[in-house]
Parts: C-alpha cells; sequence; structure tokens
C-alpha cells in the first residue's frame, strides 16, 4: 500500500518491509526469509524492477525483519546493505537477542534455526554507528534508538514528517504499543529510546508490524509518552 506518495508498505506475513520509489528503490527491511518474491511483484506492479533497490537498510537484526535479505540480494546484487554496527556481533554475548533467547537458540533442532536468526557483519556494507545522513528522501536522518536491539534504527525524514521504526513502537489494532519485553534486550532503554523520537517533528509512522499512522502521528506518540508517565 502507498503509506504517503512515494512512500510504501509491503506487509508480508505480518512483518512490514517499507519502499521508497524515488529514481533510486530503497527499502528498510527485508521481511522473514521467503519474503523476497512478494517484494519483487509489489515493485513489480509500480512499473518498477526489484533489480533497481540501491540501499537496503535494515532497522534491526531480527529473524523477521532480515530474513528475506540472502534471497533479496540475489535479486538485486548490487543493492548495498546498511545496519547498525551494535546489531553485528561476532561474538556470542553481542547477538541481539536476550540471554533466555541465546539459550533456545543452542538447543538442538532450534539451533537449525540459528542462520535464519540473524545476519552476520559479513553481510553488510555500511555500517552505520547513528547521526548518519543517508540520501534517500532528500535526506533520511538515522537516528539510534537500542533497547529492543542493541543496534535498532529509526531512519527520520525531516522533509517528509515521515518515522520508520522497525520494532521500537508497533501498531496493533490502531493502538501504539511498546517492543515485546520478552524479546528486548533493555526494555527500559527501549522506552528511553520511544521519549527521544517524540521529541521529532514527523506527522506520519511506519512501523515493523501493524497499519502505518498517516498525519498526526507525531502528537500520537507524544500523548502516549505522557501517558505513560515519562
Ligand atoms: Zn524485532
Amino acid at each position: 500500500m502507498q503509506v504517503i506518495p512515494g512512500v510504501h508498505q509491503i506487509t508480508h506475513r505480518f512483518v512490514n518491509i517499507v519502499l521508497f520509489v524515488e529514481e533510486r528503490l530503497t527499502l528498510i527491511d527485508s521481511g522473514f526469509r521467503g519474503s523476497a518474491p512478494r517484494i519483487a511483484e509489489y515493485i513489480g506492479s509500480l512499473g518498477r524492477s526489484v533489480r533497481e533497490i540501491e540501499l537496503i537498510i535494515i532497522t534491526h537484526n531480527h529473524l523477521d525483519h532480515v530474513g528475506g535479505l540472502a534471497e533479496l540480494k540475489e535479486m538485486a546484487p548490487q543493492a548495498s546493505v546498511a545496519a547498525h554496527k551494535d546489531d553485528l556481533s561476532r561474538d556470542e554475548i553481542g547477538l541481539p537477542y536476550p540471554g533466555y533467547a541465546l539459550k533456545l537458540l543452542k538447543l538442538p533442532l532450534v539451533s537449525l534455526l540459528r542462520p535464519l536468526a540473524y545476519i552476520k557483519p559479513d553481510d553488510v556494507d555500511i555500517r552505520l554507528g547513528g547521526g548518519e545522513v543517508l540520501p534517500p528522501m532528500g535526506g533520511l536522518e538515522v537516528i539510534h534508538t537500542p533497547g529492543h536491539t542493541p543496534g535498532s534504527i529509526c531512519l527520520f525524514s525531516p522533509e517528509r514528517k515521515l518515522l520508520v521504526v522497525g520494532d521500537i513502537l508497533n501498531n496493533r489494532h490502531r493502538d501504539i504499543i511498546p517492543p515485546a519485553r520478552m524479546i528486548s534486550t533493555d526494555f527500559q532503554q527501549a522506552m528511553e529510546s520511544v521519549k527521544r523520537l517524540a521529541q521529532l517533528d514527523f506527522d506520519n509512522l511506519c512501523c515493523g508490524h501493524g497499519k502505518p499512522m498517516v498525519g498526526g502521528a507525531g502528537a500520537r506518540v507524544r500523548d502516549w509518552v505522557k501517558l505513560r508517565g515519562f
């Protein structure tokens, strides 16, 4: 669906992928494994080609947001992949899941999922630190918002008053909800990140799960933060 002109949200298996359609195509997140054909089909329906994707930005290194990356890279080999460095650990201890989930991933059968659970540093071309301004949307600000994972980022377009937040906020049945505590590395830190996001001047919000909010989204997030006593 089109969110605002030039900004589309593709939903596949309850996960959102955001597409910026400009002279170049930019994708935010890649969905679960198996999402790439759906993404290619959607881009085709706009009269464009998946091969035109120049940049894939990862909001955070969780399997429902990065699982489709390898297939997508095969379809769009020239695309660069950008992700925050704090989600790209080579050490067990720095992997972007809470401790109990990492223990689960060690169990014999569950460990088969391990290669799908996160991408590795070598899968990423551009290691972000937060504070960068990327070329899409006339200047897309990278905001480091740790808490759901150590390297969660949000993407902010001041020109379009658009904020793309990954899982740090979600939209369930038109209600803003925080990230699931169970799969967040530091919930309190996530809430501190949301508090910072609420200061931004945006009207439109795309979340990792749920429908986009078009118009008045910034005010809604500010009210939500106030209500929770921040
Ligand atoms: Zn997540």
